[in-house]
């Protein structure tokens, strides 16, 4: 009988939110699995095979949908993905988010990820700085929703009422296995905040640290990436504010640092985010930030996309990655 979210790993079922929830206990299955190429998606009869992955940031194992085989899955499984050449959106897509021959999609942002440092930078990922956004590339926004709608939080699912940022975390990096962005893994260029956990507290801050550090600027480039996580806090500093990310230690050397100009801007843009979840109990906030490395090695926001969500990481608008595409088309 078919089981929408139960996974077979080498021979065992195990429900897959309990892999996302803690991939550490389900080591030796899963890297047992990834030897063998024996995990499936237990979702229909025959099962389908998953790719097990294994992240060179965080030696962290995870499963992740078999290219190509998205549109098989169950609807409901959490593995399930649009079939794109159906959806109608093949013209937006073809430039800014498209499917590759590998089975990879490539998602081309619409900032540089690279500068050389005499080049103009962008101040703001806005259309103005950024012509081709919203034709031929994704902004912040988009870039976000993008990846909810992708990992499938955005809608309610069974035991979606319980879900905790480990498995959000755990979907997202998923998620980023399969994608490029601006031709570069995802993976090396979006850090997305592991849950906290008293025994991976030291490879985490290793792993952010070592994120931040290949952001470092030379004679020749001015590289910057982006950091995904949800705002627990926002305090005044030195020169402006800094952001402070729930599952990471509140210390300033953390975080990220904005200026007065770009909280104001996001204040004005991110209205709801911003004035609801002071009020709404238990709302959440997630931000994407394009960040760049300070020369005192702080993590310094260029710009950020805000999504408000509920307290089980469902936004609380239905995600549109599309939307920032067609407003401007
Ligand atoms: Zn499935």
């Amino acid at each position: 009988m078919p089981h929408a979210d139960w996974v077979e790993l080498n021979g065992r079922r195990v429900p897959l939110a309990a892999v996302r929830d803690e991939p550490d206990h389900y080591l030796k299955l899963l890297s047992a699995a990834r030897t063998h190429k024996a995990a499936a998606c237990l979702c229909l009869t025959p099962a389908l095979p998953l790719v097990t992955r294994c992240s060179q940031t965080t030696g962290r194992h995870h499963l992740a949908v078999w290219p190509g085989q998205g549109p098989r899955h169950a609807p409901e499984c959490a593995f399930h993905r649009l079939d794109r050449t159906m959806s109608g959106q093949g013209s937006y897509e073809s430039a800014a988010i498209r499917d590759t021959a590998d089975g990879t999609i490539a998602v081309r942002f619409a900032a540089p990820l690279i500068s050389k440092p005499g080049q103009d930078r962008p101040q703001s990922v806005d259309q103005q700085a950024c012509p081709g956004l919203g034709r031929r590339s994704v902004g912040l926004l988009g870039l976000l929703h993008y990846l909810w709608e992708e990992a499938k939080l955005s809608a309610w699912r069974r035991g979606a009422r319980g879900r905790r940022w480990a498995e959000v975390s755990a979907a997202l990096t998923e998620q980023l296995a399969g994608i490029t962005i601006s031709r570069r893994p995802a993976e090396s260029v979006l850090h997305v905040v592991p849950p906290y956990r008293p025994e991976s507290a030291e490879a985490n801050l290793a792993a952010i640290d070592e994120f931040i550090a290949s952001l470092r600027a030379d004679a020749n480039q001015i590289r910057r990436g982006f950091v995904l996580g949800e705002i627990a806090g926002i305090h005044k500093s030195k020169f402006g504010f800094r952001f402070q990310l729930a599952h990471q230690n509140p210390s300033p050397h953390l975080g990220i640092y904005l200026s007065p100009r770009l909280d104001n801007r996001l204040r004005r843009r991110y209205r709801h985010p911003f004035a609801a979840a002071a009020d709404v109990v238990g709302g959440r906030r997630v931000g994407l930030f394009y960040i760049e490395r300070s020369t005192g090695g702080f993590a310094t926001a260029v710009d950020a996309a805000v999504m408000l969500t509920n307290r089980a990481y469902i936004p609380a608008e239905r995600p549109n990655p599309h939307r920032e595409l067609r407003a401007r088309v």
